[in-house]
């Protein structure tokens, strides 16, 4: 089968989608399936909103959208399709909640199957026994904020998270859900007892660790290029009640680095380890004073952020009513052995779920102003901690003039940590520091806050990136060209090649992804 196809702009006709992302489908491949019988339905029109995501910039439209209620609807549509051979050149998109940034959740001309729309009766808890560990038991559609209100009903939560909730599990585990508590409990990747997966030849299957597990290796991480995942077990643990959140800057990377790579590897240590970088931003700490409160008032109000280039350091203590008498000495404890700007400590007390819901408070405020559903040039990097040192000293020192258009987060991991089998690739380092430019940009302008700007800027850091000595990976990975693809997976190429061939022979799933071209 034709698997592996270039890509390439160049070998494109002009009507192609990926040569040209706004242009109207030219055909519609419905006929056969508007005679399928569902159990949800199949949407022929006013489908629009599957043809966006939220990096605002792909506008693909599919020839029809599935909401199924059923894992026999999504076998259905993927068997028809997959019987239809190479006769034919349909695609199907699993869509979680369309928060990836480059179209790939979308489908020219295909089916996207609006995975929100299945739901089990009720997310299933399995509570501890033994040693069999807690976990919850969910659609894949399912947002993480919802399961987060579920468990906490229960006392339990996941362990590990993306900055952002309003995402699915289908979404984040198809990538690999990084966020601060990754440190300690690996990727949201690492956090799966099992899975139900459709694949790409309409098998329903169940997959773990210990069933079916190059399938379900595979489609961790897998950019949705094995299966559909229709249901997943998600490990729980206790979950704290409140959190100590704090803020505080450098001004010297090594000592910023120092501090985060001695954090990630202590064992007592926060349950939270993020960073970011600021460049060229006044009247910094006036932007925290909502919900920070600094140590030191008198010492805080002389701090001048004026032009300077600063690293912040953020951490969170999770805690519970029994600890409260002794938190803030355990977390003075901690801060005591770090090397922090003195007069930048900010501290804020909250609740555990409006720790982890922060973001939404952001897009909250940012659907107000208009400014949420903007394009999103974002930019996700893997860097190794034998480069991270290089790589701020260009792009931090040379290529990102400001921190204005987006935050700009910089944290470590430590891969000893996590479980290697995934499709995710990192780089070969243990440790190593996700790199997260998250640029909002201003529709229409022409300046520095404008689309082509941002654009330009990103490609100066990808084409420094792409230095062999340095060893960078992108997450959430966009290239083009099959020999971009096959460089990012370097030597687990090959894996994930066979397991294309095994499980969606004829390239129907995710076709957003660019990596190989349905076969017809
Ligand atoms: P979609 O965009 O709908 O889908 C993403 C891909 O997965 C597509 O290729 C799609 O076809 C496939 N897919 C979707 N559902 C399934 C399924 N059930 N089975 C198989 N394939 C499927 N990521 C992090 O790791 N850490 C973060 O902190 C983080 N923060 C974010 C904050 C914001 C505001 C945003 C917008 C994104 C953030 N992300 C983060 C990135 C996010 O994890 C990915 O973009 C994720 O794919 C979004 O989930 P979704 O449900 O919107 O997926």
């Amino acid at each position: 089968f034709l698997l592996g196809f270039t890509i390439n702009k160049d070998n494109l006709c002009s009507n192609h989608p990926f040569a040209n992302p706004t242009v109207p489908p030219i055909t519609v491949h419905s006929s056969s399936m508007a005679k399928m019988i569902f159990d949800g339905h199949l949407s022929l029109h006013n489908n629009e909103h599957a043809a966006k995501d939220f990096g605002n910039r792909y506008n693909l439209m599919p020839s029809a959208v599935l909401h199924p209620k059923s894992v026999s609807d999504i076998s259905y549509i993927i068997r028809h399709v997959f019987d239809l051979g190479l006769n034919s050149e349909l695609t199907l998109a699993a869509r979680g909640h369309g928060h990836s940034l480059e179209g790939q959740s979308q489908a020219y001309q295909g089916v996207v199957i609006n995975m929100e729309s299945f739901k089990l009766p009720r997310m299933r808890f399995h509570f501890q026994t033994g040693t069999k560990q807690p976990y919850i038991e969910v659609s894949a559609g399912e947002l993480w904020i919802n399961i987060l209100h579920e468990s906490l009903k229960h006392g339990l939560a996941p362990k590990s998270w993306t900055d952002y909730l309003h995402l699915t599990v289908g979404g984040t585990l198809s990538n690999a859900g990084i966020s601060g508590q990754a440190f300690r409990h690996g990727p949201q990747i690492d956090n799966v007892y099992q899975l139900q997966v459709v694949t790409g030849r309409g098998e329903v299957m169940t997959c773990s660790e210990k069933q079916n597990e190059d399938l379900f290796h595979g489609v961790l991480g897998g950019l949705g290029q094995f299966g559909i995942i229709t249901k997943a077990r998600i490990a729980l643990e206790p979950a704290p009640r409140m959190v100590k959140w704090v803020r505080a800057l450098y001004s010297d990377f090594s000592t910023f680095t120092d501090d985060q790579e001695h954090l990630i590897s202590s064992e007592n240590s926060f349950d939270y380890i993020e960073g970011f970088v600021i460049i060229n931003r006044t009247g910094l700490l006036n932007n925290w004073r909502s919900s920070f409160n600094p140590k030191d008032p008198i010492l805080a109000n002389r701090f001048i952020s004026e032009g300077r280039v600063l690293y912040c350091l953020e951490v969170a203590k999770y805690f519970s009513p029994q600890e409260y008498d002794h938190i803030d000495q355990d977390v003075d404890k901690l801060l005591s052995k770090l090397n922090y700007l003195r007069s930048t400590l900010f501290l804020s007390e909250v609740s555990y779920i409006d720790f982890l819901d922060r973001v939404h408070v952001s897009e909250m405020k940012l659907r107000e102003k208009g400014l949420w559903e903007v394009p999103h040039p974002w930019l996700n990097l893997l860097v190794p901690r034998s480069s991270i040192h290089e790589f701020a000293q260009q792009v931090f020192g040379n290529i990102v003039k400001d921190t204005s258009n987006g935050p700009v987060l910089i944290y470590p991991v430590n891969k000893s940590r996590w479980k290697n089998r995934t499709s995710l690739v990192t780089p070969e380092e243990d440790v190593f520091y996700l790199v997260a430019f998250l640029s909002s940009a201003i529709p229409s302008s022409t300046g520095k806050d404008g689309l082509e700007h941002i654009l330009t800027r990103n490609d100066r850091i990808l084409e420094f990136c792409g230095r062999p000595h340095l060893g960078i990976k992108q997450y959430l990975p966009h290239y083009s060209t099959i020999a971009e693809w096959k460089a990012h997976f370097g030597n687990q190429w090959e894996v994930f090649y066979r397991r294309k061939l095994i499980y969606d022979p004829l390239a129907i799933l995710a076709p957003g992804q660019r990596i190989f071209q349905r076969a017809h």
